[in-house]
């Protein structure tokens, strides 16, 4: 390292250690200060999400959920479950609604290993991030899901390809009911204009996962536009 770089190094390093100070990073979740060695997340709250142990398990919830609303099978996967309140919950509330940007990523890196250590998820070519309509995308200043690609990959090594796109803002989804919910979502993702899809094996990436239909509307159109097979990872499942 030459002198200059080592200098800058040391001044990035204290300046570190004087913001810690000055303000100290948080557990977003609790809110706890986070003490050297923890990251993003304080260890406690790590160790409390929720895992549903959808990974290793063909056949999952998430699974048959996905194969009644597309009438195929979809090999899936969820980190935790979702539970409004409590850890995987808040932890989305704080990447999704609260900034945390880079929470997505490291939360992205844990959704990787679980796919890594399941086995299961061998072979696909990349990760898809379900897309945001560019307005949403603009005031929240980012795609939590592609951040969560960007995590994923850190970890198992899967290309992030941004395949697909939004055609056309949604409603809510909470506010409507289940036939409401399958017209609001009809048409809405396109494939990217000049994206090659044609025989690819695609991990579909969501950060929640509730009555599957916008995961099951986003593989639909990367079957319709030739994909060889599509699997969904999401962070949370409930
Ligand atoms: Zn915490």
């Amino acid at each position: 390292m030459d002198p200059l770089q080592a200098l800058r190094k040391t001044l990035s390093q204290l300046c570190a250690d004087v913001m810690s100070v000055v303000a100290p990073p948080v557990c977003p979740v609790c809110g706890a200060v986070l003490v050297r060695g923890e990251e993003h997340l304080c260890a406690g709250c790590l160790s409390r999400l929720e895992r549903t142990g959808y990974a290793s398990v063909p056949g999952n919830p998430m699974e048959q959920r996905l194969e009644r609303l597309l009438g195929k099978h979809v090999p899936a996967l969820a980190l935790s479950v979702y539970t409004h309140g409590e850890v995987s919950g808040r932890m989305v509330a704080a990447f999704k609604y609260g900034g945390a940007r880079t929470l997505a990523v490291y939360a992205g890196e844990l959704l990787g290993e679980a796919l890594q250590a399941s086995g299961r998820f061998e072979g696909y070519h990349a990760l898809v991030p379900v897309p945001l309509h560019p307005s949403r995308q603009r005031s929240r200043g980012y795609n939590q899901a592609a951040e969560l690609c960007r995590g994923m990959q850190h970890t198992c090594g899967i290309p992030v390809e941004e395949l697909l796109v939004r055609t056309r803002a949604t409603r809510q989804q909470a506010s409507l009911g289940r036939q409401a919910r399958l017209q609001n979502l009809q048409h809405v993702f396109a494939v990217r204009k000049g994206a090659h899809v044609q025989n690819g094996r695609y991990i579909l990436v969501d950060d929640v996962f509730t009555t599957g239909m916008t995961s099951a509307t986003a593989v639909d159109a990367l079957y319709r536009a030739g994909a060889r097979e599509v699997a969904v990872a999401c962070l949370c499942a409930g």
